[in-house]
């Protein structure tokens, strides 16, 4: 006889929606275990394998864990808001709201097709006002004990689609969505100051069993720093440039300093600087690229040396030549550094 997959599946798969055989009970007699997977974006593009293959592992263990008694609960939701649906609700003048609506569904039918065990009652979507009014109540929280706070960054920016694109959406210094030439435009974002909870988020990674390259990986992104601000002079100015450094003690190695091509500073001295038409040249080139490509390591360094300003230790009073280079951020830290090519790997490639 042969096995009919379709039909076998669809039999059982209904008996599971009528029974709610996956809806976790309010059952205190048994023990209770909680399984969560991330979250999918329901794009109108439907699931792809990798929501599926990061589902399953925690699919076997609900099921494991309820045939051992366990109450348990593996809830899904759908965390919906974003750029894609955005632009599609923009390009067809469809309602956002219906264009949600039906990725939701179609993402709901699949998931429920692959017969994953999640309890379907308590299902939630990010968009849904009584979800999100609680995201809401979370921020305000948090910008009233000063936790959450606006300050400039770079973004990406599609001059012709007029939004800013994550990194993702803007590699090669193209926009993913027109194939336009992204901007780096300087914009006031929130941000969240997760530095306040550092001790506390690393001392939380001795209570989980992670794998040391994802201990690492968080342990970065926690990015606890120890370090010093310094301030230079600027000769023949009152000006301060400020850096920080997490090796105060090389301070005697500063060889040259790099600032952010954006550092305001340039802008400030342009009438001293003697080759302005170098540096805006080399300027609008970093324009193009994205903050992520900027950052990466392994790459050539480039730069132009600032003619006409220089800086000022502030230990020996030597005078320090400025560079601008692409490989220092104004997002990150003061937008200048000193250069200690001695101690430094970056500073080094620089220099030579
Ligand atoms: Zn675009």
């Amino acid at each position: 006889m042969q096995y009919n997959f379709a039909e076998v599946e669809a039999k059982w798969q209904k008996i599971w929606e009528e029974k709610q055989t996956f809806a976790a009970s309010d059952d205190h007699s048994k023990p209770k275990f909680y399984a969560l997977v991330e979250f999918p974006y329901p794009s109108g593009a439907g699931m792809h394998v990798g929501h599926i293959k990061a589902y399953s592992g925690l699919e076997v263990v609900a099921r494991k864990r309820r045939l051992q008694g366990y109450n348990v609960l593996f809830p899904i939701g759908f965390d919906a808001f974003g750029l894609p649906t955005e632009n599609y609700a923009i390009k067809t003048g469809m309602h956002p709201r219906k264009v949600t609506d039906m990725n939701i569904e179609k993402f709901t039918d699949q998931l429920k097709h692959v017969g994953f065990s999640f309890d379907w009652s308590r299902v939630i979507d990010t968009t849904d006002e009584d979800y999100y009014r609680w995201t809401q109540w979370i921020f305000l929280k948090m910008f009233e004990k000063g936790l959450a706070f606006r300050d400039k960054t770079l973004v990406n920016y599609c001059p012709s689609c007029k939004v800013v694109l994550s990194n993702e959406d803007s590699q090669g210094g193209k926009c993913d969505i027109c194939h336009s030439e992204i901007v780096q435009k300087p914009k006031d974002v929130w941000y969240l100051r997760i530095t306040e909870y550092a001790d506390k988020l690393l001392e939380g990674l001795n209570e989980v069993d992670f794998l040391p390259n994802i201990r690492l990986q968080q342990e970065n992104w926690i990015g606890k720093s120890t370090g010093a601000f310094v301030n230079f002079g600027v000769k023949g100015t009152d000006e301060k440039l400020r850096i920080y450094t997490t090796r105060p003690d090389t301070l005697f190695g500063v060889t040259f300093m790099v600032l952010a091509p954006e550092h305001p500073i340039i802008e400030k001295y342009a009438d001293r600087i003697a080759n302005m038409d170098a540096i805006n040249a080399y300027k609008a080139e970093c324009a193009k690229k994205t903050e992520f490509e900027r950052a990466q390591l392994v790459k050539d360094k480039t730069g132009t040396k600032i003619e006409g300003l220089c800086a000022i230790h502030p230990l020996t009073g030597e005078e320090i030549p400025l560079y601008i280079s692409d490989y220092v951020m104004m997002g990150y830290g003061t937008g200048a550094i000193m250069a200690v090519p001695a101690h430094d790997e970056r500073d080094y490639d620089f220099a030579k």
